[in-house]
């Protein structure tokens, strides 16, 4: 497959990240089959692919209606429909066995030349095609969230990645307004074996009482320049997939990768952040 033969894209998952890939595809005019396993999952993804179109027409960013965008969009709960789709990338929950499951489906039910793309922040691309026939298609392309304004994606190489998968994957993510950089698949790879860590100590320092949550964030904001504070970016990304990522990287690489203790009691009260209303801040 080629670039200039892809017209539809199959996005698994209609979460944070699933949504927002999405909506971007649409928006760069491709079709779009985005699925997820319950009906209300695909509708909160509508719901935010709603909001985040209306905020950038109402900013002049967009060169359509959001509703000529949308309708490019078919939301769905069966992956059959997944099978008329020339390039699919998963985005479900960051647990190996969903990936490994996603993509035993996907393999059945894709034509044999479609790329199968993965946007885990952590799990290594070869252990997610480690039981495939296929696994030279398979490659990781690392949206960042909010996926409709971060201009990055990483484009991750497993041990089985072919050099076109990997040149298609660069393309696509061009195509759909983005820069990208390469990874090996190795923990982490670029962003997260970095970020997670800063995280990790962001949330042990307020723990520990180093300084307020506020504080901490502005000490960073205004100290380092960046545009949020650990607390504040933990919320937006979801404490859990904070979590996930942080045990993924402490199995592979080690103590000082240890998960702080208030991220694991957070997930385990439910306040995930942004998306339950409550993590780190409140939200409305
Ligand atoms: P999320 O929890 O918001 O959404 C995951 C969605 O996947 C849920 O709606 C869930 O119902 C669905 N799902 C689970 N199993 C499924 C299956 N078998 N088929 C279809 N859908 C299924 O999570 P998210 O934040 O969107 O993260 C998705 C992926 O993107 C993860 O691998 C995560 O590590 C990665 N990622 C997240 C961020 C971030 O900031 N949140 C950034 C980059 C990458």
């Amino acid at each position: 497959m080629v670039r200039e033969q892809i017209d539809r894209i199959g996005v698994v998952g209609a979460g944070t990240m699933g949504s927002g890939i999405a909506q971007v595809a649409a928006t760069n005019g491709y079709d779009v089959v985005m699925r997820d396993i319950e009906r209300e999952f695909v509708e909160s993804g509508f719901e935010t692919i709603d909001d985040s179109l209306g905020r950038l027409e109402s900013r002049g960013s967009l060169d359509e209606e959001p509703a000529t965008i949308r309708d490019r969009i078919e939301g769905t709960t069966t992956l059959d429909d997944l099978g008329d789709c020339d390039l699919v990338v998963e985005a479900a929950l960051e647990e190996l066995g969903v990936k490994q499951e996603v993509f035993a489906d996907l393999e059945r039910v894709a034509d044999e030349d479609v790329l199968l793309a993965t946007n885990t922040s952590t799990i290594s691309i070869t252990s997610i095609a480690s039981d495939l026939e296929a696994p030279e298609r398979v490659v990781g392309l690392h949206f960042m969230n909010p996926v409709p304004i971060m201009e990055g994606v990483e484009v991750v190489v497993g041990e089985k990645t072919t050099d076109a998968a990997t040149a298609l994957a660069h393309e696509i993510a061009e195509d759909l307004g983005k820069t990208t950089w390469e990874a090996d698949d190795k923990p982490g790879f670029v962003t997260n074996r970095i970020l997670m860590p800063w995280i990790n100590e962001g949330i042990r320092a307020y723990d520990e009482g180093v300084a307020s949550k506020a504080d901490i964030d502005t000490g960073m904001e205004l100290g380092t320049n960046v545009p949020m504070g650990p607390l504040t970016l933990a919320d937006h990304i979801g404490l859990d997939v904070c979590l996930h990522a942080s045990e993924t990287l402490h199995e592979e690489l080690g103590d000082r990768y240890q998960p702080a203790y208030l991220l694991k009691r957070k997930v385990e009260a439910g306040d995930l952040g942004k998306k339950t209303g409550e993590g780190f801040y409140e939200y409305e």
